[in-house]
């Protein structure tokens, strides 16, 4: 009998369902599979696939229901989480990546200015890479899976998904989507399985996307590099909010509170940390404290029944903990939460800290949980410097409503994205590049480089022919080199001038 995983419901404890692995040795067959079905997958080109994935949004919308109990069963987390942030993104990226695909894709044609190759046409041209294995994590099963096989399916490519261990569902229930829908057979599989399934899918495909930890993206990279396989990494953040006194306060407390505590502060770019201005400190904090009093949190029972979820990931209650616990003692107040919530499901309450500053691992550290420790600073130069003092930059935001201060700060801000007067919501503009700097990551997804990715470029230049006067620079002697080298002196050397 087959291997399987027992999938659990972290906001009950309950075991929803048992699922089939792919174990390590049946990946080479499963990326077979992949590559058998992905040519005439490519030679449907950008509105055969189109088709089909228009019909794959029109079944996404039709099973939000189903797809965001699924979501909420195996996540824990709230109903507006699923809604808003993951069938509502599944259902734009169906739309949106092959409505940009042959726009994007197209033929580019170059010019040169070197004389050498004057006359010739070139072409960049944009070709799948093939068959493209996507890693995701447990936080988002279809933002960070399923999503990231959009616009790979979309430039022509077969996609194999290996969704974290903790999360299958979702992205089998979408590959039962995308099979309704019409996509032929092999183009999008799932491969259920651990770690290791993941590293050995790494051996087969054309392509890596991988989403989770910077620990195991450099793993990630470290076998690719094995094949020369390309990465696109996005990976762990620590991002931080500033606040300026000029600051609209009730605005930045909203953000503040609602970008930590959105998922259970399970994604990648929550609010982790955040720099007050001296004169504003108290007021920020004041106002923080009460609505994250307000929140609620249990077991997801329905739309509108709970703020905050569940924590996904068993041994991420610990590092919360952890990181609580060891900035109490360093000496920052906990004015909200700080505890385990009650079980059988797993809870960590909303908590706020106060006071905190950077001996404390809560504001050095990914948390990844429904935390926001505060620190207030003397003025915005205190503030950046503060922000920088990290090994990640995925993303950051700014309050302030000085829009030219705020924009003169974001480009002083060593992160993938900022945005003022706003947090995290970049990510929903598919038409702009998300990726990290430093330890978050490489690469992007969105924008036109985030489907770029997944093909390789081929330059095809023409000689045409017949040309008026031919040039032959062949064979070389070195009458000729002489000439030539006198040629690069006056050409380039007036150009200077
Ligand atoms: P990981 O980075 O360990 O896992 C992400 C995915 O990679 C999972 O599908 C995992 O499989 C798979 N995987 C594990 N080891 C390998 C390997 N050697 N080669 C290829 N694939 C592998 O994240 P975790 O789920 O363990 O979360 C740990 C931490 O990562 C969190 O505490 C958080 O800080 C961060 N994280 C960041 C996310 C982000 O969006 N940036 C998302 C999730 C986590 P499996 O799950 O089956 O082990």
């Amino acid at each position: 009998m087959a291997e399987t995983i027992a999938v659990e419901n972290p906001a009950t404890g309950a075991t929803i369902r048992e699922v089939p692995v792919t174990s390590p040795e049946d990946v080479a067959a499963v990326v077979e599979r992949a590559r058998a079905a992905q040519p005439a997958w490519e030679a449907l080109g950008y509105a055969g696939r189109g088709r089909i994935l228009k019909r794959a949004q029109q079944w996404l919308v039709e099973h939000a229901d189903e797809i965001a109990d699924t979501i909420v069963a195996e996540t824990g987390k709230a109903r507006e989480d699923a809604m808003l942030v993951e069938v509502a993104y599944g259902a734009n990226a169906l739309g949106f990546w092959p409505r940009k695909a042959p726009k994007w894709l197209a033929d580019e044609r170059v010019r040169t200015t070197n004389p050498f190759v004057l006359g010739r046409s070139m072409v960049v041209r944009y070709r799948p890479v093939g068959v493209v294995g996507v890693i995701g994590p447990w936080n988002y099963p279809l933002v960070n899976s399923v999503g990231d096989a959009i616009p790979a399916l979309a430039a022509g490519n077969a996609v194999v998904v290996k969704p974290s261990e903790v999360t299958p569902l979702t992205s089998l229930l979408f590959q039962r989507g995308l099979h309704e829908a019409g996509l032929p057979e092999g183009v999008f599989q799932v491969a259920v399985g651990t770690g290791e399934t993941g590293a050995v899918l790494i051996d087969h495909v054309d392509m890596v996307m991988f989403t989770g930890s910077t620990r195991t993206g450099r793993k990630v990279m470290e076998r690719a590099a094995q094949t020369l396989t390309p990465v696109s990494l996005e990976l762990g953040g620590k991002d931080p909010m500033i606040v300026l006194a000029d600051a609209d306060l009730e605005r930045a407390a909203n953000a503040a509170v609602y970008y930590s505590m959105q998922n259970g502060g399970q994604t990648c770019i929550s609010i982790e940390r955040v720099y007050v201005e001296a004169p504003v400190y108290d007021d920020f904090v004041a106002k923080v404290t009460e609505k994250a009093k307000a929140l609620r949190q249990g077991p997801p029972d329905g739309a509108g029944s709970v703020d905050v979820g569940a924590m996904t990931f068993p041994p991420q209650m610990e590092i919360v903990e952890q990181h609580v616990q060891q900035a109490r003692d360093a000496g920052a107040r906990v004015l909200v939460g700080g505890h385990r919530g009650p079980g059988p499901g797993r809870f960590f309450e909303p908590t706020i800290i106060a006071d905190a500053d950077h001996s404390m691992t809560a504001m050095r550290e990914e948390t990844f949980g429904p935390t926001l420790p505060i620190m207030r600073v003397k003025d915005a130069d205190e503030a950046i410097r503060q922000a920088n003092d990290s090994p990640y930059g995925l993303g950051a935001a700014v309050f302030t409503k000085d829009l030219a201060k705020g924009q003169r700060l974001a480009r002083r801000v060593e992160a993938g994205a900022v945005c003022i007067n706003d947090a995290a919501v970049n990510y929903l503009a598919l038409e702009l590049p998300m990726g990290g700097w430093k330890a978050s990551g490489l690469g992007v997804r969105h924008g036109p480089a985030g489907l770029k990715k997944y093909t390789r470029q081929q330059a095809i230049m023409t000689y045409r022919l017949p040309l008026r006067r031919e040039v032959h620079f062949f064979p070389y002697n070195a009458r000729v080199t002489n000439l030539i080298s006198r040629g690069v002196k006056l050409f380039y050397g007036s150009r200077r001038r």
